[in-house]
């Protein structure tokens, strides 16, 4: 089992498209992964087409009332099993602190004896609150999508000074890996941010496969769908498909 974090602390960067589309790629290679949203927008939610109504049927019952993961997942038509965000998650941070207790919530629950055996991806929001924290804390490698503008870049600079702030907590380092989103080789913003993100993190941080600009990413969503059913031939869905067999080579996801 792996978990993977996907986190920026800038907004529209393609963190919910590359969990969406990671979670749907994974279901498709036979598996049953587990989404957990953990955005208050719940915009992977609602892809999905999981939203209750109660806050206490969503992650929100899992943080706040000690309500079981097993208890709050539903599973989706393409297959994942998906624990759903819910706007009352925006006022757990007053509600709980980030006490060590806190943060490691969803650590203990994902890597209990019963809990499910799939890869896991964790949609989080562009915050690092207590529930980003509770990624962190819980995953094997923290992925961070850059879209090709400078904003994403300064986002994911912030996202590398976080992780290495908490090294000492976890006495080693926080294995993350970059991942450029956006990319439009036509468009000279696009090759400025790739040079730098080569500069700036460790190579061997910075996945070879860059998600490119694709309309048919942009359009899924709206229809309820993964790129895999909306547009399987898409550019999309080949990126997708190749950012899955690297995360599979690097074990990163088994
Ligand atoms: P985040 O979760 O980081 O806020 P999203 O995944 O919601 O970002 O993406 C932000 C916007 O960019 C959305 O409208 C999404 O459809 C679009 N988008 C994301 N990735 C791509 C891509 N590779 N090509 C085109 N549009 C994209
Ligand atoms: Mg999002």
């Amino acid at each position: 089992m792996t978990i993977v974090a996907v986190f920026n602390q800038k907004g529209g960067v393609g963190k919910t498209t590359t969990a969406l589309n990671l979670l749907a790629g994974i279901a498709k290679r036979g598996r049953r992964p587990l989404g957990i949203d953990l955005d208050p927008q719940a915009h992977l939610s609602h892809v999905f087409g999981v939203q209750p109504r109660l806050a206490d049927d969503t992650v929100f019952g899992f943080f706040a009332r000690q309500r079981p993961l097993a208890e709050i997942a539903t599973i989706s038509q393409s297959g994942v099993a998906i624990c759903p965000a819910h706007m009352e998650l925006a006022k757990l941070d007053a509600m709980l602190g980030k006490g060590v207790n806190v943060v490691t919530r969803l650590r203990h629950a994902l890597r209990a004896p019963d809990a499910m055996p799939g890869p896991v991806v964790i949609d989080c929001c562009p915050l690092l609150n207590v529930l980003s924290l509770n990624a962190i804390f819980a995953c094997d490698v923290v992925l961070v999508p850059v879209s090709a503008d400078y904003l994403a870049l300064q986002g994911a600079k912030e996202v590398e000074r976080a992780l290495n702030a908490l090294e000492p907590v976890f006495k080693q380092r926080l294995p993350r890996r970059y991942l450029i989103t956006r990319f439009d080789m036509r468009r000279k913003m696009s090759a400025e941010v790739m040079a730098e993100v080569n500069e700036v993190f460790r190579p061997d941080e910075v996945l070879v496969t860059r998600i490119r600009e694709n309309v048919k990413l942009a359009e899924s969503p709206a229809e309820g769908l993964d790129v895999f059913r909306h547009a399987p031939d898409s550019r999309g869905a080949h990126d997708y498909a190749t950012l899955i067999d690297e995360l599979v080579g690097a074990g990163f996801i088994r």
